[in-house]
C-alpha cells in the first residue's frame, strides 16, 4: 500500500472522483480559506482543478502543495456539495502526493521527484509524525514544553523573531495546554453502574490520552453511569486518524491494523470514540482498505477490508452512541443535576460534516436542567484546529480561530463545549488570545459527568478566571 514510486492512481479511482465536479461553485462560501482569501485555487472547486491536472501529469510544483497543505480537510464543502464529490477521498490521497517520488508522473511521463514540500516544512512534518501518535514520546515532549510556560518562554517565543523562523513552535507552545492535575491511567475495564446495558470499547487516542486523560475519564464514568461495561484495550495506541488526514497511507494502515485487532480481541459491542477526528478516520476504515484491495491486491487484502468494515460499522461517535443506546434502551438512566449556565455548542467539522452528528450533542446537552443551549452564529465554519493545520499553517489556523472566538463571544456563553479535543485547545488559546471576560471551554463529556455527579460549574471552570 502506498508504494511512494507507485502510480498516484491506480485503477483510476481518483480521476473519476474528481470527475464528478461540475464546477458549479456551491461549495465555495462554505470554504474557510476561500472565505479567508478569496483565492480560487485555495477553494474546493479550485483544489479539485489542480488534483486533477496533477492526475493528468502536471508536477506537485511547490505552489501545488501551497494550495492543497492549505486546505483544513474540513469537509464542509462534502456537505455544502449539490453532486455528492467525495472531497475527503481526493484530499486525503493528494497530501502524500508532494513527498512521493514520481509525483506528477501522469500517464505516459517520465516520473519525477516530488518537490512540492520545502525541506524543512517535511522536516516538520517528520517530527510531529515520529512524536504526536506515539503517547511516551508525547509525555516526554510536554515536561519541556511546560517548563517553558513556568519559565514565560512562551511569551518570549511567541512575541519574538522565533515566531517568524519557527512558527510550528510558537504554534505548539501558544496551543499546549496549561499543566492539569494528573490522571491515572484508566483501568482496563470500568464495570456498568446498575444493570448492564451494553458492553463497549473505548478509544483513548494518542494526543487524546496526554493532554485530556480527564476527557477520557469522563467520558468512561458516564458510560458507566448508563450502564455500560468499558472495556479500554491496553495495547490499542494510536487509531492512525492524523496519518490517514495527512495523506500518510502506510503508516495509518498500520496503526489502524493494530486498532482493528485490539478492538475485535475485546469482543465489544461498539467502539465508542470521543475525539472526533479520530472517530470520522475508524469509519472510514472500512472503504479505506477496501480501495487498498482493491487498487494493491495481496494476500490477505480483502479479509482485511471485511474486517475493516466490521470494525467501522461498529465505531460510534460518544454522542451518537449515547442517544442510540437511550432509543434502543428505555431512555436515560442518569440523574441530571443542574448546571444553570449558558452555553453554546462548537460543532467540529469532523463530527458535524465527516460524521453528520449533529443533533445528538445538543439534544444531550438540553436534556441539562437549566443549561441554556445557545447557537453559533457562523455557520459552523471551522475553528482552524484540524488536527496537525494549527501547527502547519499558524497564521491561517490563528485567524480563523479569532473569527471563531469572535463567533463564540457574541452569543453571550460563558461555556463553549466541543466534542473534539483539538477544537477545544483551538478554540481556548483563541478566545484567551482576544482577551476580555473569560469563556470555559469543556468536552462534552465533561459536562454530562459534572451534571451526573452534581459538581459546581466551577468544575468546569465556568466562573473560575
Ligand atoms: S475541506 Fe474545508 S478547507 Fe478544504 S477545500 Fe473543503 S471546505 Fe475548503
Ligand atoms: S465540489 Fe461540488 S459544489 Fe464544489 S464546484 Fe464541484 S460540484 Fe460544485
Amino acid at each position: 500500500m502506498d508504494d511512494p514510486s507507485g502510480p498516484l492512481d491506480p485503477g483510476g479511482h481518483l480521476a473519476a472522483t474528481a470527475s464528478d465536479c461540475v464546477h458549479c461553485g456551491f461549495c465555495l462560501p462554505a470554504c474557510p480559506t476561500y472565505q479567508l482569501w478569496g483565492e480560487e485555487m485555495d477553494s474546493p472547486r479550485g483544489r479539485i482543478h489542480l488534483m486533477s491536472q496533477v492526475l493528468n501529469g502536471t508536477p506537485v510544483t511547490e505552489q501545488v502543495t501551497l494550495h492543497l497543505d492549505r486546505c483544513l480537510g474540513c469537509m464542509a464543502c462534502v456537505t455544502a456539495c449539490p453532486s455528492g464529490v467525495r472531497y475527503d477521498e481526493l484530499i486525503e490521497a493528494a497530501r502524500g502526493w508532494p513527498e512521493r517520488a514520481g509525483a506528477g508522473a501522469g500517464q505516459g511521463r517520465e516520473e519525477q521527484p516530488g518537490t512540492g514540500r520545502p525541506l524543512r516544512e517535511r522536516a516538520v512534518r517528520a517530527a510531529i509524525f515520529a512524536t504526536f501518535p506515539y503517547p511516551k514520546r508525547l509525555r516526554a515532549l510536554t515536561g519541556p514544553l511546560r517548563a517553558a510556560q513556568r519559565a514565560r518562554l512562551d511569551r518570549l517565543v511567541l512575541g519574538g523573531p522565533a515566531a517568524r523562523y519557527a512558527p510550528e513552535l510558537a504554534g505548539s507552545l501558544r496551543l499546549a495546554p496549561q499543566p492539569g492535575a494528573r490522571q491515572p491511567r484508566l483501568p482496563a475495564r470500568i464495570p456498568a453502574r446498575g444493570q448492564r446495558r451494553a458492553v463497549v470499547g473505548m478509544l483513548t487516542g494518542c494526543v487524546q490520552q496526554v493532554f485530556f486523560a480527564e476527557v477520557n475519564a469522563a467520558t468512561a464514568r458516564v458510560l458507566a453511569t448508563e450502564g455500560c461495561d468499558v472495556i479500554v484495550p491496553p495495547g490499542q495506541g494510536c487509531c492512525g486518524a492524523l496519518s490517514l488526514h495527512s495523506g500518510r497511507a502506510a503508516e495509518a494502515a498500520r496503526f489502524a491494523e493494530r486498532a482493528i485487532a485490539e478492538f475485535e480481541r475485546a469482543g465489544v459491542d461498539a467502539i465508542v470514540v470521543n475525539s472526533a477526528g479520530c472517530g470520522s478516520a475508524m469509519k472510514e476504515f472500512g472503504g479505506f482498505f477496501a480501495r487498498a484491495a482493491t487498487t494493491s491486491p495481496g494476500p490477505g487484502a480483502d479479509a482485511l477490508a471485511e474486517q475493516a468494515a466490521a470494525f467501522s460499522g461498529r465505531v460510534r461517535d460518544f454522542s451518537e452512541f449515547l442517544a442510540e443506546l437511550y432509543d434502543r434502551d428505555g431512555g436515560p438512566r442518569a440523574e441530571r443535576h443542574e448546571l444553570p449556565v449558558n452555553a453554546a455548542y462548537h460543532d467540529a467539522c469532523h463530527l458535524a460534516h465527516a460524521q453528520r452528528i449533529r443533533r445528538q450533542p445538543r439534544d444531550l446537552l438540553r436534556g441539562i436542567p437549566r443549561l441554556n443551549l445557545t447557537e453559533v452564529g457562523d455557520g459552523g465554519t471551522c475553528c482552524g484546529s484540524a488536527g496537525v493545520y494549527n501547527l502547519m499553517q499558524p497564521q491561517a489556523a490563528a485567524e480563523l480561530g479569532e473569527r471563531k472566538a469572535a463567533a463564540l463571544r457574541a452569543t453571550g456563553a460563558r461555556l463553549v463545549v466541543s466534542a473534539n479535543p483539538g477544537c477545544s485547545l483551538q478554540i481556548a488559546a483563541a478566545l484567551a488570545a482576544g482577551g476580555g471576560e473569560p469563556v470555559a471551554v469543556a468536552h462534552l463529556a465533561e459536562v454530562l459527568d459534572t451534571s451526573f455527579r452534581g459538581l459546581p460549574l466551577t468544575a468546569l471552570g465556568v466562573g473560575t478566571g
